[in-house]
């Protein structure tokens, strides 16, 4: 099958990370986000290993919570001894109440507010990735008040557009994110914050863009030599050399057939011999290098079950096939155009010739989970799985239509159990006065 983690069982059932996906529809009810632990653990290994193997002791990924964000997504993080990536108040405090080692996190976001950086010290956040000048200026001024010395990292705009999505493409000169080099706003940037008292400055911070296909080493080794290069006439002018270069998040993972497959170990050794290869000809020691891996953490260890509900045949133009979830749940094709593989989960053995839209609940046409999907011929009550759903769904969903969010259900073992329960009407309504 197309993914690792999935398999057809001797009634026919698809099943994810050994678990039988229809009984675990029975069990929870849909719609029903599934988790697979292992996988989870298994991907931060894989970054772990592969960037030790490459870089050395002072590399390490850092994984965006962003992608995937509740309290028992920190613990793992926590065992399997991973950094991670916060951008907001909602998010430090799902880590720190998870009892995540916040020394260990880095906090991002293109507009901090004083609170949230005030919130970021009070929980100890070990490191901000600030952004822009007004913002070293408050956390140098919120450090100084505090007596404290903040870790920054300093978050740079290499120019560079990674060939993907408007809305995740994050490195281009005019982008909202960071300050550009091209400008020369970053050497000044980089000036200020050496002669901020109450900050120590680390390093620096990019990243380009997520979902990253096109050579997918590019979207590193590019950064890497607008980034190196700019070092390299930093300590030329001011003598600051940088001991960390983050060099952002973005590997492409499969959703369909048609994507590449990237292999990842193989990428960071590369992006570790460009890298050398660069420092070696700019004169630099080598760096400590570090990724941030979101979305190829947890995207595969993901799976969303629903229902299926309305089957409408429109005779000369299209199907329909209406579950009872949808945007709420995945806005990603509505925002994106992404691509998904989807399952009849409970006939996985029948013929796949029903061709339909696959559309949610809510009272809006662009609310489709995925088009022109090839199914057996659904009946409502059929089990509809949508695969590789871990990143940027959860995290994602609203309450739009005052849908209640479904809840998470991790798999270990040949196991279930609940890591975020369903959402009730009663906490739909738990905020109205
Ligand atoms: C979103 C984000 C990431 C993760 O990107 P993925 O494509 O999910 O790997 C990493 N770093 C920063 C700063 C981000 O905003």
């Amino acid at each position: 099958m197309i993914f690792e983690n999935i398999a057809v069982n001797e009634k026919g059932h698809l099943t994810f990370a050994g678990v039988d996906t229809v009984a675990l529809a029975e069990k929870y009810g849909t719609p029903l986000y599934l988790m697979d632990e292992e996988r989870i653990r298994h991907n931060c290994k894989v970054y772990k290993s592969a960037m030790a193997d490459a870089f050395g002791e002072g590399s390490y990924p850092s994984y965006a919570g962003k992608a995937a964000c509740f309290k028992r997504i920190y613990e793992i993080m926590r065992e399997e001894e991973m950094s991670v990536d916060l951008v907001s108040p909602g998010e430090i405090y799902t880590a720190f109440k998870a009892g995540y080692p916040m020394a260990k996190a880095f906090f991002h976001g293109n507009n901090k507010t004083d609170g949230d950086i005030s919130f970021a010290m009070d929980c100890g956040v070990g490191c901000i990735v600030v952004d822009g000048f007004d913002e070293l200026s408050a956390v140098d001024r919120i450090a100084s008040a505090r007596g404290i010395c903040q870790k920054i990292l300093l978050r740079l705009t290499p120019g560079i557009d990674p060939h993907t999505y408007e809305a995740v493409a994050t490195g281009k000169v005019d982008s909202k994110f960071g300050v550009a080099i091209e400008t020369g706003q970053a050497e000044a940037f980089v000036k200020a914050a050496l002669a901020c008292k109450n900050v120590t400055l680390l390093g620096y911070h990019c990243h380009v863009g997520s979902q990253v296909f096109d050579d997918s080493d590019s979207v590193y080794t590019d950064s890497a030599r607008v980034m190196l290069t700019f070092a390299r006439d930093m300590q030329e002018k001011t003598g600051y050399a940088p001991e960390i270069f983050d060099i952002g998040g973005g590997y492409g993972v499969r959703y369909v057939e048609s994507d590449p497959y990237v292999d990842i170990p193989a990428s960071i050794r590369r992006v570790y011999e460009h890298i050398c290869y660069l420092a070696n000809e700019l004169g630099l020691p080598m760096p400590n290098v570090i990724m941030e891996p979101g979305r190829s953490i947890v995207a595969d260890a993901g799976m969303t079950l629903y229902t299926a509900g309305t089957v409408k045949e429109i005779t000369g133009y299209k199907n329909y096939l209406s579950v009872d979830g949808g945007m709420t749940d995945n806005p990603r094709y509505a925002l994106y155009g992404s691509a998904y593989t989807v399952y009849l989960a409970n006939k996985m053995t029948e013929t796949a010739s029903f061709t339909c839209d696959l559309v949610g609940r809510c009272c809006e046409s662009g609310d489709v989970l995925q088009p022109g999907v090839v199914l057996p011929k659904p009946v409502r009550g059929d089990t509809v799985a949508v695969c590789t759903t871990g990143a940027y769904n959860y995290s994602m969903a609203s309450n739009y239509n005052r849908i209640p969010r479904p809840p998470v259900v991790m798999l270990r073992g040949g196991e279930d159990y609940v890591a975020v329960k369903r959402e009730t009407l009663d906490d739909i309504i738990s905020n109205d006065l």
